[in-house]
């Protein structure tokens, strides 16, 4: 797969869940450490509102004792008692002398001053008259140092320690302040507690908090989710084939790589094969395209019935399909096919359906599919398109041939407008006097690396690819120059005919166009002739009869090639009106045919003559064939016997045109 390629589908394939799903955990970090951070804060907030309240209370316990001498303990102990009474924070009030002497105490308790620490909610007026000192249990709570305050955490975990009940106490903090008053310390005791009614509200904040996050979850959840979703309905459409419904090829691709991978060691014997419908055009030509795109989506369904475990296939386009599968030796695997292509068969009763296959069995550890894929390919094109099932195995022959392919249609551009292409030329002597009566053009390419290339490693192609029409024009504007060439020279002038490909017979200005090109030259028509094949009937017969009528008019010769090769019938030659007739030389060919062939072709001499034609030998190389042909009177002989095509300036000189 090309890189531009696998990047594309990367990119579609892309998930995006991944970074929402880290976002959100984020967010809900942060989320719970700012409620918490809220949380405590608030509770913080709550103690320390009611220290700032026990403290003020404390200061007014420590004032009933500034008018405080000795003997007025009992009324100053009436008044701590009435006030401890109603302010249940305060548990014990207890006073030392200077020197720290117990001096009186609610319940005989006495801090130790050393202990003494301070919280930050006093201003520093009020830390003056304060010291507090934390309770035995609670020693840990809030630390003063040469006045500083210092908040000591721990208070945080304290709070959390406690357990939840609503009617009880969420927290308390016992403290005690120290208060000095008139020459003493006043030491109160205060227990302040938090009950959980004081949280209700922040416990309602937190809810709250708790919801937005819950419902901020619960959006976030269901947009991963619904990506999630669309995510796997695009890596479905990805790989779903539209006309099919099946896998796609991107998914053939992937799914068979996977398969051949695992294979590494070639445990199973895979061959990778290309099917096609024969005339799969002129089946929707004849029923709609919609009724052949029915028929493949039916062979899909049928296909993928026919694949067994660690097997796969895929449409591939229009009417062909790629398989990967399985096989023990080559008789097993042609009977797989022929199993297949009798199912395929089977889905239109009634109707004949032909199938050409091409087979590329896979070595192992072989795995890039797509080539693989391209070798069965290159195997099917190599069959044709005859109306009959046909399997064909992929061979490295086959990719030299494509290659080569590639190459000839790279370079033919080039090589037209560098004049690569050399005409050769071939003389056809006369029987009677055994002198040059005519000759053929021959095309020949000199190519700048391959060097001498004959045409049929490069005719087939261009007459494949249309290439052929501009080969053709360029033989035949050479010959024209050539011959106006030597008639300004004045030399003697023989006819050259020049092949005309059946690719021509589609234009109906075919004739105009000819006489164009040669008429640039100021030739006479009648040195120059046109050979046709008579497999030119099989396109547009008009367009042929009228071309061969307007040529002949224009003073043309025209002749048929290859007369007797492939599938000549004696009707072309009742309906096409020419001047020449070329016998082929497979007539002449094989020793067992000879006898036969030679009868054929006296036959076929005697009619051309009676029809008014003169008649060529091809491929003469005998004196045997050259007796035997002027005692049938025939006209001209072509052949090796004579000469091997040659380059003009050559043929100019030996037969002294
Ligand atoms: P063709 O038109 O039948 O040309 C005759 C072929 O027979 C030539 O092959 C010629 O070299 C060969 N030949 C002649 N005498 C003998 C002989 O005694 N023995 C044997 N074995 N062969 C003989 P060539 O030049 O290789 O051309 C092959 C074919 O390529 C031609 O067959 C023709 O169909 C095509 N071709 C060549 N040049 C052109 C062209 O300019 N245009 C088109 N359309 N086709 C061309
Ligand atoms: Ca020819
Ligand atoms: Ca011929």
């Amino acid at each position: 797969m090309s890189k531009s390629k696998e990047k594309r589908i990367k990119k579609l394939k892309k998930n995006h869940i991944w970074p929402s799903i880290v976002g959100l955990s984020l967010i809900l970090l942060i989320f719970t450490l700012i409620l918490t951070a809220v949380l405590s804060l608030s509770v913080m907030n709550i103690v320390e509102r009611k220290m700032l309240d026990s403290s003020e209370k404390s200061l007014k316990i420590a004032e009933l004792f500034e008018n405080y001498k000795p003997g007025t303990e009992t009324e100053i102990r009436q008044k701590v008692l009435s006030y401890t009474d109603i302010l249940d924070e305060i548990e014990t009030v207890s006073v030392t002398d200077a020197e720290e002497n117990p001096v009186w105490s609610s319940n005989d308790e006495y801090p130790v001053i050393e202990n003494a620490l301070g919280f930050e909610i006093f201003t520093d007026e009020e830390l003056k008259k304060f010291r507090i000192i934390i309770d035995e249990d609670n020693k840990h709570l809030f630390v003063v140092e040469d006045g500083e305050l210092v908040i000591d955490g721990t208070v945080f975990f304290d709070i959390f320690r406690t357990t939840f009940d609503i009617e009880s106490t969420f927290t308390n903090v016992r403290i005690w302040y120290v208060i000095p008053v008139n020459g003493m310390n006043v030491m109160v005791l205060n227990d302040i507690h938090v009950y959980y009614r004081d949280l209700i509200m922040i416990l309602s904040c937190a809810i709250l908090c708790g919801v937005l996050i819950v419902i901020f979850v619960i959006y976030y959840l269901v947009s991963i989710i619904s990506m999630a979703v669309s995510a796997h309905r695009t890596t479905k459409i990805i790989y779903t084939d539209m006309l099919t419904g099946g896998d796609n090829w991107l998914l053939f691709i992937k799914k068979a790589t996977t398969l051949l991978k695992k294979n590494k060691r070639g445990s199973l014997n895979y061959a990778m094969l290309h099917l096609e419908m024969r005339k799969y055009r002129s089946f929707c030509t004849c029923f709609g395209v919609s009724k052949g795109q029915e028929l493949v989506e039916k062979f899909h369904a049928v296909l993928k019935r026919e694949m067994y475990r660690k097997e796969t296939m895929a449409h591939q386009e229009d009417e062909a399909f790629g398989l990967l599968v399985t096989y023990t030796d080559t008789a097993q695997l042609e009977a797989r096919i022929q199993k297949i292509e009798n199912a395929l068969n089977a889905v239109l009763p009634g109707m004949k359906m032909y199938f050409g296959v091409g087979v590329y069995l896979v070595q192992p550890g072989e795995n890039d599919v797509e080539q693989l894929y391209n070798n069965a390919m290159i195997a099917c094109e190599m069959i044709g398109d005859e109306a009959e099932n046909r399997t064909a195995y992929f061979d490295v022959e086959m990719n030299n041939q494509k290659l080569w392919e590639r190459k000839v249609e790279d370079d033919m551009d080039r090589a037209l407008a560098n004049r690569e292409f050399q005409v050769y030329l071939q003389p056809k002597i006369s029987t009677t006097e055994e002198v040059l009566g005519g000759a053929e053009a021959l095309v020949r390419w000199i190519h700048p690396t391959e060097g001498f290339i004959p045409p049929n490693r490069f005719i087939p192609i261009f007459e494949k690819n249309g290439f052929i029409l501009k080969l053709d024009d360029y033989m035949l504007e050479e010959i024209a120059r050539v011959q106006a060439g030597w008639l300004a020279e004045g030399r003697e002038l023989v006819p050259i005919s020049v092949n005309v490909s059946r690719a021509h017979f589609t234009r109906e200005d075919l004739a105009e166009h000819i006489c164009a090109i040669v008429d640039k030259y100021q030739v006479p028509h009648s040195v120059i002739e046109l050979e046709l094949t008579e497999s030119a009937f099989f396109d547009d017969k008009k367009v042929l009869l009228g071309t061969v009528r307007k040529l002949r008019e224009a003073g043309f010769q025209v002749s048929m090639d290859d007369f007797g090769a492939g599938y000549s019938s004696l009707n072309s030659l009742k309906e096409l009106q020419i001047d020449v007739l070329k016998i082929d030389a497979d007539f002449f060919r094989g020793a067992d045919v000879e006898e036969r062939g030679l009868l054929i072709v006296s036959e076929v001499i005697d009619l051309a003559k009676k029809l008014n034609m003169k008649i060529v030998a091809e491929g003469i190389e005998s004196r045997e064939q050259v007796e035997f042909l002027t005692a049938q009177e025939c006209d001209l002989i072509q052949g090796y016997f004579y000469a091997k095509p040659m380059p003009v300036a050559e043929f100019a000189e030996k037969y002294n045109v």
